[in-house]
């Protein structure tokens, strides 16, 4: 039997059946990564022997009658999630040598809901990228076309799920990089709101962008995953104390009446008649469901970009300052003294992309620049925050492109930051918001996966979840798989 195609509700669903056991579908996906994987460099660590372990003690539950809906459901986290016992790289040397005392919170759920890890997925370096490209582990490839990219900086989570190597898995969003990869690779990606789910044991980028979230091949997997890793944890002081709905428990309400809001200025011209067009065709199959749409404006629209790149550099200059060759971590050969330790473990640590931004940080966080430029941007932060509440007094979710162009080619990108950091102009002021956001599969370009955003209100992820299963019901995109890949 092939189980590598079925979807975390559909396994949920035939282990309780019985079809198969955890542990037949676990080998079953280990060897298609051993086989496989060597084309797509998805995954930086394949944990077999726990996955196997984790697997007989799932059988072993289930057969005593103890299952949740994921006992022995196989998945995979994004190498920044510390695994305790477990290498955790954030795809750069500086941590090649880590291996985590410690699980994060939401690994830690993972396992107690009976789940199975298969390993750690690659991803740019601390998360900083939009293409995957930046990591000390190698590009990973985009299994849609393996000369483009998979998007980043979750691109070993996104690929492992489009390459059927594994069913879902955990990624993290400070700017895009969960809504874009999913883009990239015709993928279902979630990223709640700021607080909704634990940052503890999530290697930290920017502290006050940094969402954990999910991708995954539809919305109702999402949903499932959602449910494991939503609420309050008291290790983390900006999680939010609120409760947690079971989010496929309305995946199925009626979107009769709904109001889609449009933002005018995702609209622009800077945007391919070619993508506008797969966009607008899914809001038109909203509308045959019954909702209403209305242009809205996000006058600061603009500023998300340069806000976002003194905000994220700024906190990943402090953040980063931990890596410092002493506590742990790559340390250089035979350092002189203290400084010529400091400066050549993070001198040959750190790639260029982290040193860039590191660089940036601490120049905008210096003395006489702090003013000027984070305290400004914090100012224009607010001010993107407000167009959005304001928006939403009027509509009940806002709809818009996820990237302003499908996947890319390898290298196209790479020698100019700037063209980079504009591949996350849709999604990264969510972040800057708190928002949460989705990406769906909703149609192609030239026959690369174009995605729809979906935006949602403060905790509202049960709303996006439902607009998401919705045009899930109507539409195949996220039906399609790969070439060759059955
Ligand atoms: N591409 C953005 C950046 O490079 C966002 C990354 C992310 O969301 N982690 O910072």
């Amino acid at each position: 039997m092939t189980m590598h195609n079925k979807t975390i509700a559909e396994i949920s669903r035939d282990l309780t059946a019985g079809e198969y056991s955890s542990a037949e579908i676990t080998q079953e996906l280990l060897a298609r990564i051993k086989a496989q994987d060597s084309t797509y460099n998805s995954f930086i660590t394949v944990s077999d022997e726990q996955a196997i372990a984790q697997a007989n003690a799932a059988d072993a539950c289930r057969a005593a009658g103890n299952a949740s809906p994921w006992t022995g459901v196989p998945m995979a986290h994004k190498d920044i999630f510390c695994t305790n016992g477990v290498l955790t790289t954030c795809g750069s040397k500086m941590l090649s040598n880590f291996v985590a005392p410690y699980d994060a919170t939401i690994v830690d759920n993972f396992n107690q809901a009976g789940a199975v890890s298969l390993g750690k997925l690659n991803m740019d370096e601390f998360a900083m990228g939009s293409s995957n490209e930046s990591s000390f582990y190698g590009p990973v490839k985009n299994p849609w076309d393996t000369e483009r990219v998979p998007g980043g900086s979750s691109g070993g989570s996104a690929a492992a799920v489009a390459a059927r190597l594994v069913p879902g898995a955990t990624a993290s969003d400070t700017g895009g990089s969960i809504r874009q990869p999913a883009a990239f690779c015709r993928l279902t990606g979630l990223k709640p709101t700021y607080g909704r789910v634990s940052r503890y044991g999530m290697i930290a980028y920017a502290s006050s962008l940094d969402q954990a979230g999910t991708i995954t091949r539809n919305a109702e997997d999402s949903a499932m995953m959602l449910n494991v890793m939503a609420g309050f944890d008291a290790k983390d002081s900006t999680s939010v104390q609120r409760d947690v709905p079971d989010y496929t428990a309305s995946l199925n309400d009626s979107i009769e009446g709904m109001t889609i809001g449009l933002p005018k200025e995702y609209f622009s011209d800077a945007l391919s008649a070619d993508m506008q067009q797969q966009v607008r065709n899914a809001i038109a199959e909203y509308e045959k469901m019954g909702a209403k749409v209305k242009e809205i404006s996000l006058p600061n629209s603009h500023l998300a970009i340069p806000a976002y790149y003194v905000i994220a550099p700024s906190e990943c200059s402090a953040n980063l300052s931990r890596m410092d060759g002493v506590r742990f971590g790559y340390r250089c050969e035979d350092p002189k003294d203290i400084e010529d330790l400091y400066k050549r473990s993070r001198g040959e640590g750190f790639g260029n992309e982290v040193k860039r931004r590191i660089m940036i940080g601490a120049y905008a966080l210096s003395a006489g620049f702090y003013d000027a430029y984070y305290k400004k941007a914090q100012q224009v932060r607010r001010l993107i925050k407000n167009d959005f509440v304001s928006a939403f007094n009027d509509v009940d979710i806002i709809m818009s492109p996820v990237t302003p162009t499908p996947a890319f080619k390898f290298g196209e990108n790479a020698n100019d930051p700037v063209a980079m950091y504009l591949e996350d102009i849709f999604t990264i002021a969510l972040n800057l918001a708190g928002l949460p956001g989705m990406s769906v599969p909703c149609g192609q370009v030239n026959g690369l996966p174009v995605g729809l955003q979906l935006i949602g209100n403060y905790f509202d992820e049960a709303r996006l979840l439902n607009a998401g299963h919705q045009f899930q019901q109507v539409t195949d995109w996220h039906l399609k798989a790969p070439n060759g890949i059955a």
